[in-house]
């Protein structure tokens, strides 16, 4: 079971929608302190986090060509929107003394590091934090493919996914009050049934690689120290 499951290595996805709070737009500061505490506190327990932030915050490739751009071009303006993301996130963890890079899936060498995995598991050894920005530098990808990638990457043992949400309901929490929350679920339930967990890509990756999923809520101060330390926090996703 997850209860004994040894968690040394961890990859925290944190959507972009997450680091708004409750604007509607752009990013909180006081939401982004919280990301860093908690990440901090995983830190601190000698567990090794990876972070890949979302873009949702800012802008979604989808929505551009929605609106009639390109979809290629679109989605590089979302991965560059993740990278700003990636800075304010790796400015608060440095705030409260936590050393952090962050390295981007697109090259700019004068803004962060490039992803090299090689040197991104090196640094994780060492207790530094990690942010993977740009998402995979890949269009017509999201970022919680993008985490599914980096986790299985680096070997991470669990991806972690913040959300507003505390768990995978078999309906939409938000409109259904009757919506039933799952303590665990299969990779297979989850594709089958449609739940919005991760999208289906991200989903599969995780299921042909053996990457256990948590799902949890962001907001609770110590939720996912808890999670990891086995307790029935959020949903796991699992065979
Ligand atoms: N994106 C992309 N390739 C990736 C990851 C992200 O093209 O590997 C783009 C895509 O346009 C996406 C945007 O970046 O809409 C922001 O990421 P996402 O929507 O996943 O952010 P979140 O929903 O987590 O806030």
């Amino acid at each position: 079971s997850l209860s004994e499951y040894q968690y040394k290595r961890v990859l925290l996805k944190i959507s972009g929608e997450a680091l708004m709070g409750n604007a509607e737009y752009g990013i909180d500061p006081d939401v982004v302190e919280r990301m860093a505490i908690q990440v901090k506190q995983l830190h601190d327990e000698g567990i090794e986090v990876a972070v890949v932030v979302g873009g949702g915050n800012i802008f979604r490739g989808v929505a551009g060509s929605a609106k009639g751009m390109e979809r290629a071009q679109a989605d590089y303006m979302g991965m560059l929107a993740t990278v700003m993301n990636a800075l304010a996130l790796q400015d608060a963890i440095e705030r409260i003394d936590c050393p952090c890079r962050v390295m981007s899936g697109i090259q700019m060498n004068e803004v962060c590091e490039p992803y090299i995995r090689r040197r991104a598991m090196r640094s994780l050894e060492k207790g530094d934090v990690v942010i993977f920005a740009a998402g995979s530098g890949n269009p017509y990808f999201t970022t919680d493919t993008a985490a599914a990638l980096r986790a299985c990457e680096i070997g991470a043992d669990c991806l972690l996914k913040a959300t507003k949400v505390d768990g995978v309901y078999d309906m939409d929490p938000v409109k259904n009050e009757d919506a039933v929350r799952f303590d665990s679920i299969s990779y297979h339930e989850v594709l089958v049934r449609g739940l919005q967990v991760m999208d289906s890509t991200a989903t599969a990756l995780c299921q042909d690689n053996h990457m256990p999923i948590i799902v949890l809520n962001i907001d609770g101060d110590d939720n996912i120290k808890r999670a990891l330390a086995g307790e029935p926090v959020g949903t796991v996703v699992m065979e």
